[in-house]
C-alpha cells in the first residue's frame, strides 16, 4: 500500500480537483478489493483505546490481570531502551511480555533504545524497529503490526520511515493541539476522518490529568470519534510525572465498564477505519 503524505493545510491537488480525486479512489479499490472496505464496522459510540508505554512491571503484575477479568483489549508498547534490560523489577521481561500476548494482548513497538524519532535518521530509526521486530519472533510474538512514538517526538521522515514500513497505525500524544504538560493531561480525541492514522492522538494519564478528565474523553468518543489513551506504569515505578496509582486506575476502568465501552488495542481500530484513504488527512510534527 502506498499512500502519499500530506500535511493538513499543504497544498495538494488530489483536493483540487474532484475530478482526479474520484479516479483515485476507484484505483484504489480496485487495487485492494472491495473486501476490505465491505467488512469494516461502522465505529460504535464509546470506543476506548487502551495503550501502556515503556513495558513498565504492572503491564504483566497488574494491568494485564485486571484488564483480562473486564475483558478489555489493550496494547503494550515495548522499548529496551530506558532501564530494560538492567532493572528487571521495574521492566518486564521477553517471557512476561510473551505471556501478555498468550493472553491477548498486543504488543506494539516503541522501538530499541526509546530515542526521539526526530533526530534519527531513517535508517537508524528502520534498525530500532527491525531489533525489537527480531526480538519478538525470537518469543513467539508476532512481528508488531502498530508503533508508539517515544516521548511522542516525531518528524516527517519518522512518519515516512514507519508508512514505508507499512505500519497500520501509530499512537502519538498531545500534542501541539493541546498545551503540553509534563504530568500529562487531556489530548484531542481520534477522528479518523481528520486525522492521519500514523499520527493518532491521544490523552495522556498522569498526576495532570482526574477522573473528570476521562469523563470528558469518553464523553467525546461518540458519532465517529474514538477516546485513545497513553498509559504509562501503574504505578511508573521509574517516572513518577507519568505515574498512575493502582486505585485510581481501577476507578478509571470501572467507569469504562459501567459506561458501556468498547475496549481495545490499537490494532483492533483496523475493524472499523479505512487505512487506505490517507489524502489530506492531518499530519503534525512534535516538538
Ligand atoms: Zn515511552
Amino acid at each position: 500500500m502506498s499512500s502519499r503524505l500530506t500535511t493538513a493545510g499543504e497544498e495538494n491537488p488530489l483536493i483540487d480537483s474532484g475530478k482526479i480525486k474520484l479516479l483515485g479512489v476507484k484505483m484504489e479499490k480496485e487495487n485492494h478489493g472491495l473486501s476490505e472496505t465491505e467488512t469494516l464496522q461502522p465505529i460504535p459510540d464509546r470506543l476506548v483505546v487502551l495503550t501502556f508505554d515503556d513495558g513498565n512491571k504492572s503491564d504483566y503484575t497488574y494491568v494485564g490481570p485486571l484488564l483480562k477479568r473486564y475483558g478489555f483489549g489493550a496494547t503494550f508498547f515495548i522499548t529496551e531502551g530506558l532501564n530494560f534490560l538492567n532493572n528487571k523489577a521495574h521492566y518486564l521481561t521477553w517471557e512476561e511480555i510473551r505471556q501478555l500476548h498468550d493472553e491477548g494482548f498486543e504488543i506494539g513497538n516503541h522501538t530499541r533504545h526509546h530515542k526521539h524519532t526526530n533526530t534519527q535518521s531513517k535508517s537508524e530509526l528502520l534498525a530500532d524497529l527491525i531489533h525489537i521486530d527480531k526480538r519478538c519472533e525470537a518469543y513467539g510474538i508476532p512481528v508488531p503490526e502498530t508503533f508508539g512514538y517515544p516521548a511522542d517526538c516525531r518528524g516527517p521522515e519518522a512518519i515516512e520511515a514507519l508508512s514505508e514500513k507499512g505500519y497500520r497505525f501509530a499512537r502519538r500524544g498531545i500534542g501541539p493541539e493541546f498545551p503540553f504538560h509534563p504530568e500529562g493531561g487531556r489530548g484531542p480525541v481520534y477522528d479518523p476522518d481528520v486525522y492521519h492514522p500514523l499520527v493518532i492522538p491521544s490523552s495522556i494519564p498522569g498526576p495532570n490529568y482526574k477522573f473528570e478528565d476521562l469523563v470528558w474523553a469518553v464523553d467525546q468518543a461518540k458519532d465517529g470519534k474514538i477516546a485513545v489513551l497513553t498509559f504509562h506504569g501503574v504505578p511508573a515505578l521509574e517516572h513518577p510525572w507519568v505515574d498512575v496509582p493502582p486505585e485510581q486506575f481501577e476507578t478509571y476502568m470501572n467507569y469504562l465498564r459501567d459506561n458501556g465501552c468498547t475496549v481495545i488495542a490499537l490494532r483492533d481500530l483496523a475493524k472499523y477505519v479505512d487505512t487506505s484513504e490517507t489524502t489530506g488527512k492531518s499530519i503534525t510534527y512534535w516538538p
